[in-house]
């Protein structure tokens, strides 16, 4: 299951940018313990830059940290707590809180390509994990 959905995600898209999360800490909270399994979501990021590579995408982790805080559309931090699912800031801005959360992945994906040289597409590693460099 966690195969086709990697390879599902993959082939929908050419950047592939997703949050370089800490389960260790998530499962911690008695919340979230019960959905996220340590091992899954690991086996999910190989899974996704395994595809990755053989579809010459570009998988990009992100540090986690304000992206479900910031507002995608002006920057500014607004506070949320685990039950709150709507994004509204003072800007006007109002959407769905994953989206918001997506939207500054993304963001934050593509200032991190644009550092490391969108030109080394083929020729390297096409995983350019933030947790090893
Ligand atoms: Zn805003």
């Amino acid at each position: 299951m966690l195969v086709k959905l990697a390879r599902c995600v993959i082939q929908s898209a050419d950047l592939i940018a997703y949050e370089d999360l800490q389960v260790r800490n998530m499962v911690k909270n008695h919340k979230l313990a019960k959905s996220i399994s340590d091992a899954a979501w690991h086996q999910f990021r190989c899974w996704l830059e395994y595809f990755g590579n053989i579809y010459g995408k570009v998988t990009v982790a992100v540090a986690p940290q304000y992206t479900s805080i910031d507002c995608s559309s002006c920057g500014r931090q607004v506070k949320k707590t685990l039950s709150t699912r709507t994004h509204k800031c003072v800007c006007g801005s109002e959407l769905c809180m994953d989206e918001n959360t997506a939207l500054n992945i993304l963001a934050k994906s593509l200032r991190t390509v644009g550092h490391t040289g969108i030109y080394a597409w083929g020729q390297n590693d096409l995983c350019l994990d933030l947790e090893t460099s």
